[in-house]
């Protein structure tokens, strides 16, 4: 702890994003970086607590409290504070093969469980994360390193979402030659064809990082699909080992009258053809434009915000976010203490930018659509939405239930569903015959990550769900560890 009495002395600051008015012109990052002195500042606010619940990373009434991949905070907080980065820089690559993407995209659950957040702001550990890991890059630091040796072991991982490029990074570290199947044109998974390009810049960020990967010897073989430009069983035949990394991309359908109108898509149709233009330089069959149009998303989280910037950029008419559950309070309710994660509203950055262009957050809440209305060429023009209160049914489990007199027609010519994910696609898993759990996922337990086939693991979003950046990097770093001792009868990966 460099500083003892840092955190009376200094307020939590961090640095100011572009402008709404400013960013939506261009599909840039819009985080800005703040100056080193601020940032040592920043640091000496880390109180180096004796139980540091921020690298905990338990889970607690089902999400994440503290760093999931036990980020090692206070000591780089403190490294960072002393000026020494390249050391900071080190030990953060000890628990986080990719600290640039989790730096820019993770909601960090740390900063939910800072013990400092107990009665003040939390340390800005997000930010001091994604500025180690940039100044590394800006400096050089971060460079190709090949292992001296190989085992001679083949391992095939299929997915190259942060799962499967951290298992990959892992194995390739313990000498195991690699191969990385993805069906996409480029890889990264959801890092690439999910996050927009505003939050987490595919060129100069996501690839630069795979790029370093192959340098280091890992092979990325895109356009490929295993199930079925590659059969399982050849891979089987093929490698020493399997590890599936191939997430949880089913869309939840909303199966109400007139979901077969035109105009109407699964967010991740929208977003991936978005991206995919940004990089391509132009717009093919994919690209689903929102210009012009009164835009509809059914869905508050995440994927709702990214639709939401999205729509924003491309110029649309108006947006209406509908989202089920009620507004969150703005301070943590009794039933949500620190250390876990704080359930308070905020406003992200799609729904700042809505709101600088529209005037209002674009977030309704307690609401559900009804039925999509059509014109007379098949075109979706409304969707009629009513608000719901959640009540108890027969069975004990709490469901939204619909207000009579509350119904409203909203207009719109564009409607996109991010409702979340249902799991894993089957037919793969079908192939391989694996067992799957109740909800569809890979069936393998957490932190030994070996499903029913022997030599076959499976981490990240296929195996717990639809999750995060940061849960994809700790299973995909636990699958690799667990594929190594298979592979060599004991391991040294962590
Ligand atoms: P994925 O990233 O989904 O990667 C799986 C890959 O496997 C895909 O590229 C897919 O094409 C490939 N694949 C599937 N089947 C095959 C096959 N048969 N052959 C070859 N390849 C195959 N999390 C955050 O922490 N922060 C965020 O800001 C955030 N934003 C998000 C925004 C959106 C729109 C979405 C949908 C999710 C977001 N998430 C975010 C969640 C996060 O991106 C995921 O939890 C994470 O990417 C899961 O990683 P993964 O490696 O398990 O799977």
């Amino acid at each position: 702890m460099g500083k003892p009495t840092g955190f009376i002395e200094y307020l939590r600051e961090i640095p100011s994003d572009l402008a709404p008015e400013e960013r939506i012109g261009n599909w840039d990052e819009f985080h800005q970086h703040m100056s080193e002195d601020k940032l040592r500042t920043q640091g000496a606010r880390c109180m180096d607590c004796g139980t540091p619940f921020c690298h905990t990373g338990t889970v607690i009434s089902g999400m994440a409290s503290g760093c999931p991949i036990n980020n090692l905070i206070p000591e780089w907080n403190d490294l960072v504070y002393r000026g020494r980065w390249r050391e900071a820089l080190d030990r953060l690559h000890k628990t986080n093969n990719f600290p640039e993407f989790t730096g820019r995209v993770c909601p960090a659950p740390c900063e939910g469980s800072c013990v400092l957040g107990i009665n003040n702001p939390p340390v800005t550990i997000k930010n001091i994360e994604c500025s180690i890991a940039d100044k590394g890059w800006d400096e050089g630091w971060i460079e190709a390193e090949a292992p001296t040796k190989r085992t001679g072991k083949k391992v095939a991982i299929i997915g190259s979402g942060p799962a499967g490029l951290a298992a990959a990074a892992q194995l390739n570290k313990a000498g195991h030659w690699v191969t990385v199947y993805e069906r996409a044109d480029r890889p990264g998974g959801l890092l690439m064809y999910g996050i927009p390009n505003m939050k987490l810049d595919k060129e100069k960020v996501v690839l630069r990082r795979i790029k370093l990967l192959e340098k280091e010897g890992v092979k990325v073989v895109c356009n490929t699909e295993v199930g079925k430009d590659v059969t399982a069983e050849q891979l089987m035949q093929d490698y020493d080992a399997v590890v599936l990394c191939t997430g949880a991309t089913q869309p939840r359908d909303l199966p109400v009258e007139g979901r077969e109108l035109k105009g109407i898509h699964f967010a991740m149709d929208f977003l991936t053809g978005n991206t995919k233009a940004i990089l391509d330089r132009h717009r093919n069959g994919t690209y689903i434009s929102a210009q012009g149009k009164d835009v509809v998303i059914i869905g508050g989280g995440d994927t709702g915000t990214d639709c939401v910037g999205t729509s924003v950029r491309h110029g649309c008419n108006s947006i209406v976010q509908l989202e089920i559950m009620p507004k969150p309070p703005m301070e943590r309710a009794p039933d949500n203490p620190w250390p876990e994660w704080p359930k308070v509203y905020k406003m992200d950055y799609g729904q700042e930018e809505a709101a600088a262009q529209f005037g209002a957050d674009p977030r309704v809440y307690l609401t559900t659509a009804t039925k999509f209305e059509g014109d007379d060429k098949g075109q979706v023009k409304a969707v009629h939405t009513v608000q719901v209160k959640w009540e108890r049914n027969e069975q004990g489990r709490f469901v939204p239930q619909p207000v009579p007199g509350t119904e409203k027609v909203v207009p719109a010519q564009l409607v996109l569903l991010a409702m979340g994910f249902l799991g894993p696609e089957q037919p793969l898993l079908d192939a391989l015959k694996l067992e799957r759990d109740r909800r569809s996922n890979v069936k393998a337990e957490h932190e030994k990550y070996t499903t029913s086939l022997p030599g076959v693991f499976a981490a990240g979003d296929c195996r717990r769900g639809q999750s995060l950046v940061v849960w994809a990097i700790n299973e995909g770093r636990g699958a690799a560890r667990e594929c190594d001792r298979y592979l060599m009868g004991s391991t040294d990966l962590p």
